[in-house]
């Protein structure tokens, strides 16, 4: 998987350095002096990960725990993002990392005792001002899919069971739960899906689980009492939407009943102005281009308004119509106000 690993020097000999490098035997692996020195430093296309992908290994410096911004998670509640990563293994065309870093190598921060007292103090801050804080894990990777190999999931796992009054959420598009389901649940640690009709995985969601394997997760996980969100979002238009997404929910539903369904957040596809300049050069004949993309209020690249607001509400409706809670469904409107 990765050809070769770069890991610091003061972290090479730790246990959970070897642990992960174990797991690779064929990579060749260096010796750094720091993630910065080399990470990015040469400029290397995103499809380049398709034949070759690094791995780093590092210390997270800097901010461990960022405010996330509006309209990132349920409303109402103070949202923060934690690193613990860079990068992913799959390839979704839309992918906000596309241009975000100057490589898509993978990095993996490993001083996760420093991350949870970052994140504890937070969440205390919040708790005194009477909040309930959410944790959102992989801002810039997906939560779970490299779990099984990175092996932190136990200590932010006891780290919000210390803190019940803070969420966690691990949001991801994987189906890579076996760690998750050696941990007992808790109410305060939600899984999230992303979820889109089964087509539009297979066209967007390049490399990822499909939407069977990603319902027997879920499936899996409710059966043993893990908390479980869900994700439409990115919504991508076509004629057949309505029905797809009507399909989609009934195909949900039958493995998550609805007392288990802690919320679901509804978002249409959008890009930043640079994202978006990546995806048409990394995907020109991507559906995503096929339809009418304007610029909008923030400048990031959406449909029109009117298209969106419809959009949204066709799918709250859907969801409305198969008894879903309408207290558990949640817009993603960053232009509403
Ligand atoms: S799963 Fe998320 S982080 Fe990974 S490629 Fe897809 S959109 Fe990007």
């Amino acid at each position: 998987m990765f050809e070769t690993i770069f890991v610091e020097k003061h972290l090479a000999s730790t246990k959970r350095a070897r642990s992960i490098l174990n797991k690779f035997p064929k990579a060749n692996v260096t010796v750094i002096e720091s993630v910065d020195d080399v990470f990015g430093k040469v400029k290397k296309p995103y499809l380049q990960k398709r034949e070759t992908l690094n791995l780093f290994l590092g210390e997270k410096k800097g901010t461990l725990v960022k405010a996330a911004p509006d309209a990132y998670g349920l409303s109402g509640e103070p949202h923060y993002y934690f690193i613990h990563a860079y990068n992913c293994i799959y390839e979704c065309n839309y992918c906000y990392l596309q241009g975000y870093f100057h490589s898509p190598d993978i990095v993996i921060f490993l001083n996760h005792e420093e991350i949870c007292q970052e994140i504890e103090r937070v969440a205390l801050l919040e708790q005194e001002k009477g909040n309930t804080p959410w944790f959102h894990a992989g801002e810039f990777s997906d939560s779970l899919a490299l779990s099984h190999i990175t092996g932190e999931l136990s200590l932010y796992h006891d780290l919000f069971s210390r803190i019940p009054y803070a969420k966690l959420e691990l949001r991801t598009k994987s189906a890579n739960i076996k760690p998750l389901k050696d941990l007992p649940p808790r109410e305060n640690i939600i899984t999230t899906f992303s979820l889109s009709p089964a087509d539009k995985i297979k066209k967007n969601d390049l490399k990822t689980p499909s939407l069977k394997a990603r319902l027997r997760a879920i499936k899996e996980l409710a059966k043993l009492d893990h908390p479980i969100g869900i994700h439409f979002d990115p919504v991508v238009y076509d004629d057949g939407f309505e029905e797809k997404y009507r399909e989609l929910i009934a195909e949900m539903l039958e493995v998550l009943p609805h007392e288990k369904l802690e919320y679901i957040s509804v978002g249409v596809v959008r890009f930043t102005k640079n994202v978006f300049e990546q995806v048409k050069k990394n995907y020109p004949k991507s559906e995503l281009l096929s339809t009418e993309l304007i610029k909008s209020f923030d400048g990031k690249v959406r449909y029109n308004r009117p298209m969106r607001l419809w959009i949204l509400s066709t799918i709250k409706e859907l969801l409305l119509k198969a008894s879903i809670a309408k207290e558990k469904i949640y817009l993603c409107m960053e232009d509403e106000d």
